[in-house]
């Protein structure tokens, strides 16, 4: 057996992020890596995940998710194909319930969907392009008098 010192070009995989499965870190955020190697995603493909909760366990976590919680929820993107891009991975849903919109991050973005985020209050929400509020809502009618330039926006 002659061993050839050939370098193999080693397992060197690149990780990518489990929902996106891109490397769009630049619009995705920062790709986290556990610790034992095994998940990788992006830090708002996982904030906008419809079912990811962020968890406070002690065990294994993943910018704030529990790494467990990633994987069930990269798992259950295998079956959700992207409203843009029709690959899987997409479990960023629209926030209306009967809508069946789903996106990867980066597609909601170029789908121009509204991206609703608020840090302070754990609101990480999506609207897709057909169902993004509009400058005027209809709720609140008994709010008629409020000056509807004077709606409480908060943008970032
Ligand atoms: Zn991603
Ligand atoms: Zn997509
Ligand atoms: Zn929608």
């Amino acid at each position: 057996m002659s061993s050839s010192v050939e370098q193999k070009k080693g397992p060197t995989r690149q990780r990518k992020c489990g929902f996106c499965k891109s490397n769009r870190d630049k619009e995705c955020g920062q790709l986290l890596i556990s610790e034992n190697q095994k998940v990788a995603a992006h830090h708002k493909c996982m904030l906008f995940s419809s079912a990811l909760v962020s968890s406070h366990s002690d065990n294994e976590s993943l910018g704030g998710f529990s790494i467990e919680d990633v994987q069930k929820e990269i798992k259950r993107g295998t079956k959700l194909m992207c409203s843009l891009c029709h690959c899987p991975g997409a479990t960023i849903g629209c926030d209306v319930k009967t809508c069946h919109r789903t996106y990867h991050y980066h597609c909601a973005l170029h789908d121009k969907a509204q991206i609703r985020e608020k840090p302070s209050q754990g609101i990480y929400m999506v609207y897709c392009r057909k169902h993004k509020k509009t400058a005027h809502n209809s709720e609140g009618t008994s709010f008629s008098h409020v000056s509807a330039t004077f709606q409480f926006q908060e943008e970032i």
